[in-house]
């Protein structure tokens, strides 16, 4: 993958597009607890504009994680479209303010690493909420019966989930 992209970006050539799968083992992350399913299919898009490089990405990969309601393990699809101008230099303090995000410095152009901005756009595309179904009843905030599969006599609340709302603590970063 890396020969590919030094190649395109010593050639005189502008765009160049591949695809791929990246294996668990090019993983330069840490992604402990992260139950991504190997390979993950990728689509890349390259533009040379100017000194910038623009890069447009399609992820496919499937996570194992949690239904957000009920907990019960389930395995989500994820498609994800992303762009990125890769540009020389350091971010400069008073931009990380802005709506830069979509902008990635490398120190030098031809040392970018596409696996780097692969795993980073892995990671971020994870769903941070996911349903076993769209219906998904939950769980009983009180005494934790699954509510897809029963009833309990406990007092239900209309507002809000407590087990989502903890579910999501536990999952941010
Ligand atoms: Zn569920
Ligand atoms: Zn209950």
């Amino acid at each position: 993958m890396n020969n590919r992209m030094s190649t395109f970006l010593e050639s005189d050539l502008f765009q160049e597009s591949w695809t791929g799968e990246l294996e668990e083992m090019e993983n330069p992350y840490d992604m402990q607890g992260l139950k991504i399913t190997y390979p993950v299919y990728y689509e890349v898009d390259l533009y040379k504009v100017e000194d910038d490089l623009e890069l447009d990405l399609y992820l496919e990969y499937e996570v194992e994680t949690n239904c957000s309601r009920c907990l019960i393990p389930v395995t989500e699809k994820v498609e994800d479209t992303s762009h990125f101008t890769i540009r020389e230099g350091v971010e400069l303090e008073e931009e990380e303010e802005t709506d830069i995000d979509d902008i990635y410095y490398v120190e030098e152009l031809k040392r970018f690493q596409l696996e780097d901005l692969l795993f980073s756009q892995i990671i971020s595309s994870i769903p941070q909420k996911s349903l076993c179904k769209e219906e998904c009843k939950g769980l009983c905030p009180q005494c934790g019966q699954d509510l897809n599969h029963g009833t309990c006599d406990c007092e239900q609340e209309e507002s809000g989930n407590q087990f989502e709302i903890l579910k999501e603590l536990f999952t941010e970063k």
